[in-house]
């Protein structure tokens, strides 16, 4: 379990991005693109930042979303946007609390930066986090996870930040961890998704329900007064309303073999192998490919009722 955990993050943290026409000369940490005036996304290089991240440069300040895997990311983000404005920064979002998306964040609240995150991800940085280290991690590893600063600001369904004229409007929804946040800007027609949505990319589901994040999915695309053509996923290349669908079809039918095979009677490797014969052919060709196995593992344990979540007791 502890190895799987380590191979999760490690694969979690090693993206493969594609070259994008376009996209501004940008440090080798992330590539940067304006989707709208003053709406920034910073994708993931080949797993250098481990995660995407962006920015909102709005009347009267900026606010980041999510502060990378590498600090060193984030100080180069803090450096592009300082090169684009002049205005301060005010706010950066924690989509949740997963290391891969935290761990800049110092760096933006020592530039200014009012951090802001779901309520409940505000104990589990430092707490959840511990488990991704596995069986061979040093008291530098445990200190670097002591050392991550949580939210400052925390919510609970729905914060409305203006910065000034331009708003970003925060929502949780369920699903991922149980503290994820998406965060959109309707005069853009931007959503960043956080790792509620992963774009052709097999998502991480260590913390997962499934059965409720296909809900969110849905309820997500139908938010009324909320409209977005453009989405920045936590992980893989800015996406549109089809790798949002595509994304829900994969946990669908996920859900849907899993729960097949285990009527069937079959469990362990058995339905494992079995699975994986089946979301091969239409799935195997994502990013992250590997957490196939984990992710099958990882449904049958919640279509059994004995999954794990954030927050609650170690079961095995
Ligand atoms: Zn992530």
């Amino acid at each position: 379990m502890i190895i799987a955990l380590v191979t999760a993050l490690t694969l979690l943290c090693s993206g493969i991005a594609r070259a994008q026409a376009g996209a501004d000369a940008a440090p080798a940490f992330f590539k940067l693109v304006e989707l709208a005036p003053g709406v920034f996304a910073a994708t993931d290089i080949d797993g250098k930042a481990g995660a995407n991240a962006g920015f909102v440069i709005g009347d009267d300040g900026v606010l980041v979303v999510d502060s990378f895997y590498k600090p060193e990311a984030a100080q180069a983000l803090l450096a592009e946007i300082h090169k684009r404005t002049a205005l301060p920064l005010r706010f950066l979002v924690n989509t949740h609390y997963h290391i891969d998306h935290v761990s800049g964040n110092r760096i933006f609240a020592a530039a200014g930066a009012q951090v802001i995150g779901q309520q409940r991800m505000h104990d589990w940085v430092q707490s959840e986090n511990m488990k991704f280290l596995g069986s061979k991690a040093t008291d530098a590893d445990r200190e670097r996870i002591r050392n991550l600063l949580p939210p400052q600001l925390g919510y609970g369904q729905t914060l409305h930040v203006w910065l000034g004229r331009r708003s970003v409007l925060l929502r949780s929804w369920p699903g991922h961890t149980g503290s994820d946040t998406v965060a959109y800007v309707p005069d853009a027609g931007v959503m960043f998704g956080g790792d509620l949505l992963w774009s052709r990319s097999i998502p991480n589901l260590i913390d997962a329900t499934v059965a409720q994040w296909t809900q969110s999915l849905e309820r997500m695309a139908e938010d009324e007064g909320v409209r977005y053509n453009i989405i920045v996923p936590g992980h893989g290349e800015v996406a549109s309303q089809t790798e949002l669908a595509e994304f829900k079809t994969y946990l669908t039918e996920l859900r849907g073999v899993v729960a097949k095979l285990q009527r069937q009677g079959l469990a362990g490797d058995a339905l494992q192998d079995a699975a994986l014969e089946e979301l091969n052919a239409r799935y195997g060709s994502w990013r992250y490919n590997r957490l196939m196995r984990s992710n099958v593992r990882d449904m049958a344990d919640e279509l059994a009722g004995t999954k794990r979540l954030p927050g609650t007791p170690q079961r095995r």
